[in-house]
């Protein structure tokens, strides 16, 4: 499928909404070694990083809901005191979430059952780049396709290796090569009903346009210009520091 270039806001339309945003905080941040306790928490450039991809969300006016998933109790009442006083326009919810990312991404959608959202966007929120335009394309593109997703060519070599030591190395062709970031945008009932395919048929998941593809539906790649790295281990945090002293 040929991506599409992100939108700029005047060319999208409003009528996108009622939507709902899940912020995925859910995570140990066992992979930052220690170097943060919860890396959805850890202040970059003057606030938790949690809260550079909420006040986006907020910004863009896109979801008139947000779950947000959380660890436990004390992350989540950490997690709340960053919630804005007097939000009218959006209503928050908090979910537990499960031992895998996409545990807790079914939990957040089973928790908008009762009142569906037209498009739901799934984001982790350990990326804190997400930008307004970027989230005007994908809820367009999701409106239209059913699914959308921002992604970036693999610039790089990539070969699969044998474990051993030297390893053999087979040639993996790099084009139609694409690395997948978040928000994912979904047709609500779609991306539901593809989890619970998904899980069903015991299909492990660690992004969320797998489940579509699982029920055989297609996804709308959005090439993203834009950075948008996800704090993942210690050795990410100078260029999201750069990054952000930057945006500044
Ligand atoms: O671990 P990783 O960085 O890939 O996690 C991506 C996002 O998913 C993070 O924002 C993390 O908090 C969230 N997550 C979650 N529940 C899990 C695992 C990860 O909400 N069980």
């Amino acid at each position: 499928m040929i991506p599409a270039k992100p939108r700029c806001p005047s060319e999208t339309t409003s009528k996108v909404t009622p939507n709902a945003a899940i912020l995925l905080a859910g995570g140990l941040s066992r992979r930052m070694q220690g170097h943060a306790d919860d890396k959805t928490l850890l202040p970059l450039e003057g606030k938790p990083l949690f809260l550079h991809s909420l006040e986006t969300f907020l910004s863009s006016g896109l979801a008139g809901h947000i779950v947000i998933v959380y660890r436990d109790d004390s992350h989540k009442e950490r997690l709340s005191a960053l919630l804005p006083a007097n939000r009218k326009s959006v209503s928050f919810s908090f979910v537990q979430g499960g031992e895998e990312r996409m545990y807790s991404v079914y939990n957040g959608l089973d928790s908008l059952r009762e009142n569906p959202p037209g498009l739901v966007f799934i984001h982790d929120s350990a990326r804190p780049f997400i930008s307004v335009p970027l989230l005007l394309s994908l809820a367009h593109a999701a409106q239209k396709h059913g699914a959308a997703c921002p992604a970036i060519r693999v610039a790089d070599t990539l070969k699969r290796a044998t474990p051993e030591i030297p390893a053999s190395l087979k040639p993996i062709r790099r084009e139609n090569l694409w690395a997948l970031q978040t928000p994912q945008t979904f047709h609500f009932p779609t991306i539901l009903k593809a989890y619970e395919t998904a899980m069903s048929d015991h299909i492990p998941l660690t992004d969320d346009t797998s489940a579509l593809s699982h029920i055989g539906r297609k996804v709308q790649l959005i090439e993203n210009p834009a950075p948008n790295p996800k704090l993942t281990t210690p050795a990410d945090l100078p260029l999201l520091e750069f990054l952000l002293a930057r945006s500044k």
